[in-house]
């Protein structure tokens, strides 16, 4: 199906997941979507490239098979034969060696592996009845579901109600968390450690075969896209919103029947004036924090021994600044040249902090270094590097957040012309954005079918 023009516009701010899914629907429920975005491809996070015979992902690389709104429009999308099993082992770096849990049953093996000893391993076990009591409240759509539980960090939770500290802590909770989200787990919320272990390690892991880029672009297929099109302002006018953006022609403005912004939510206030009659939702969104990630996607001429897993997490002890890296051609076929191997390491985010103002030769050495640490010997195989520099990531979470989350829910403009994707709504991934672009437009079609304007701004 191609772009109607004669159909009612709805503008869509950015084109990463949540953007693109709701021009999807948007279509679907018979309007035209305009999908703007100030970069020059689709896709935001999701980035793969192919050089020199690799096939590397830049920014997303995992489809958990919990992602359920994502795999119901890889259906709709006839992508079904595009997705393969990413081998769902999860490494665990400890003492020169790689222990290897399945994704799906991380803390049944944690119990049998030689990861952590005796003691830790019955620390483990407490985690799994509280896990039972929360999993029913972790929710893509709106987060805000476990707000009794966002109280603590994993650190202070494992600490006061488990009695957990030591290996357990170390090896398993925060090299998870660190590996998943990039940050610390004695800074984030307690409920971002139960949603990653149901709904991410808890489930099989999927990847695409020719990479997460094949995805957005076959979502994006047929739409209206302007690219290097940035979006300054939209207010809502007569049976309308009103749209400022700038590209290389320089400033336009035009008028659509509504709007759906999915940019990040600290800078959403600035680009909405007028749009919430109640401060403390303005407050909530600028107070969100975002995080930073560099990535190098490394080829290397041998791929390291006896290693396995696709995805491996890596403890604060033996390398803070890398949060955990792929093996690419343990993941999906075809990810390197016959007989080589792709490593791609990325950054914890304090260090991508600094990461993302250096230089390439700078991220390199980095990298190397930390890699050595990590897997020794690797280096003397790269034969290969390439880089990328991510300045907003995930929302870096914080106890209690998720309880401000529901005051925001709860107060946030209903019944208007322009809605909120994005991922602020529930622990960030690519299945909170399609949810996220999906309950928009929900929200946005009853709207659109009682107004008058549809018609007169098509
Ligand atoms: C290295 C890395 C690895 C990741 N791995 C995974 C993974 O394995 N699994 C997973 O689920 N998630 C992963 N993620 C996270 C996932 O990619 C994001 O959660 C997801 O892309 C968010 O989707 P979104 O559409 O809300 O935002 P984005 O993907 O960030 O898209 C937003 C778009 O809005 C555009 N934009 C911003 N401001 C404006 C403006 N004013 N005007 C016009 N356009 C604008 C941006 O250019 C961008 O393209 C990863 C991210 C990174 C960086």
């Amino acid at each position: 199906m191609s772009a109607a023009p004669d159909r009612p516009r709805v503008f869509v701010v950015g084109a990463g997941p949540s953007g693109l899914t709701a021009a999807h629907r948007l279509r679907a429920a018979g309007y035209h979507p305009v999908l703007l975005d100030r970069r020059d491809r689709v896709g935001g996070q999701i980035h793969t490239h192919r050089e020199a015979g690799y096939l590397m992902e830049e920014g997303a690389t995992l489809l958990p098979s919990a992602y359920r709104p994502v795999l119901r429009i890889v259906e709709e999308l006839g992508l079904q034969d595009a997705l393969i099993p990413a081998g769902s082992r999860v490494g665990f770096a400890r003492d020169g060696a790689i222990h290897e849990l399945r994704s799906e049953a991380l803390f049944r093996d944690a119990a049998r592996s030689p990861l952590i000893g005796p003691a830790a391993k019955l620390a483990l076990a407490p985690l799994g009845l509280v896990n039972a009591r929360i999993a029913k409240h972790l929710n893509y759509e709106d987060l805000s579901s476990a707000a009794a539980w966002d109280r603590e960090t994993p650190r202070e939770f494992c600490a006061r109600h488990l009695g957990m500290s030591g290996d357990a802590y170390d090896y398993v909770i925060d090299a998870t968390v660190r590996g998943v989200l990039g940050v610390r787990s004695d800074t984030i919320s307690v409920v971002e450690l139960f949603f990653m272990i149901n709904n991410i390690l808890g489930t099989t892991l999927f990847a695409f075969r020719d990479g997460y880029s094949a995805y957005v672009a076959a979502l994006a297929a047929g739409h209206e896209v302007r690219l290097g099109a940035t979006v300054h302002e939209l207010v809502e006018i007569a049976d309308g919103v009103r749209m400022t953006y700038a590209d290389a022609d320089g400033e336009h403005v035009e008028e659509g029947a509504a709007a759906l912004v999915t940019i990040r939510g600290d800078r959403i206030p600035d680009l909405l004036p007028g749009y919430f009659d109640d401060p403390s939702c303005a407050a909530f969104l600028r107070g969100l924090r975002y995080t930073k990630c560099v990535v190098m996607n490394t080829g290397v001429t041998t791929p390291p021994a006896g290693v396995r897993a696709s995805v491996t997490n890596v403890p604060e002890s033996i390398e803070p600044g890398v949060m955990g890296f792929t093996c690419e051609h343990n993941k999906a076929p075809g990810r390197a040249p016959a007989g080589k191997g792709l490593l791609c390491f990325l950054s914890m985010t304090e260090d991508a902090e600094r990461l993302v103002a250096e230089d390439d030769d700078t991220v390199r050495e980095w990298f190397l270094r930390g890699a050595e640490r990590i897997l020794p010997g690797v280096s003397d195989t790269v034969d290969y590097t390439r880089i990328a520099r991510w300045d907003e990531v995930i929302v870096y979470s914080r106890p209690g957040l998720y309880r401000a989350l529901g005051d925001f829910v709860r107060r946030r403009p209903r019944g208007t012309r322009i809605e909120l994707g994005g991922i602020f709504w529930s622990s960030s991934n690519i299945c909170t954005a399609t949810s996220a672009g999906e309950r928009a437009v929900r929200d946005l079609l009853p709207v659109l079918r009682a107004g008058t304007g549809a018609s007169t701004l098509a």
